[in-house]
């Protein structure tokens, strides 16, 4: 496949499930980020990561909010990781009907996690600056784009740009106004 011969930064959040304590101080980062306005409360029922945990047998999961699915899985695995037993649910990242986590606690809608993106960029997503255990570190690599991708990077560039500049009420309903013109 051709490339355009421009990269694209991939940010990638690891997890050490080993370090991690269920102190749940990522969550209480998350959802004070993404409160409104920014840092004007603290909910971990509105976090876009969730730490799956059970004292008893010692397990913590921190879970970042992927995309929300319709459809409840079929089948459940069961994983042993080190004697531990893990559902495959604890490394599931979709909001779906089955889960109560990654909803919106007031309307239902799903959450997904937005790698705390910001104008100007975070040194690291707010999750990892508040884990002081190292189960979550921040990476970031350059992947190149090939001229398919490109052409969804552009509009995508400009979509966000547009978004800035004017609001997104005002360029929805500019596309609105194209539709009707088709
Ligand atoms: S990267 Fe940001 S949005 Fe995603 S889980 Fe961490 S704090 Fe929440
Ligand atoms: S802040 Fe780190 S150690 Fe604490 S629960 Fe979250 S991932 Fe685990």
């Amino acid at each position: 496949m051709s490339t355009t011969g421009r990269k694209r930064v991939i940010k990638e959040i690891k997890v050490d499930i080993k370090k991690c304590t269920g102190c749940r101080s990522c969550e209480l980062a998350c959802s004070a980020f993404h409160a409104m306005p920014r840092f004007s409360s603290i909910n971990p029922s509105r976090a876009r990561i969730r730490v799956f945990m059970d004292e008893v047998n010692d397990l913590y999961v921190p879970l970042r909010a992927g995309g929300y699915i319709q459809a409840e899985c079929n089948g459940r695995n069961l994983y042993v990781i080190e004697g531990k037993e893990y559902s495959e649910c604890i490394f599931c990242p979709a909001s779906c009907p089955s889960r109560r986590y990654f909803k919106e606690p007031d309307s239902g809608l799903p959450l997904k996690c937005d790698m705390c993106e910001d104008i100007p960029p975070l040194d690291a997503p707010m999750c990892v600056q508040a884990c002081k255990f190292e189960a979550l570190t921040y990476h970031t690599r350059e992947e190149e784009i090939n001229e398919e991708e490109g052409k969804y990077d552009e509009i995508e560039t400009a979509y966000r740009h547009l978004i800035k500049k004017h609001g997104k009420s005002k360029v929805l309903e500019m596309f609105n106004r194209f539709n009707g013109e088709e």
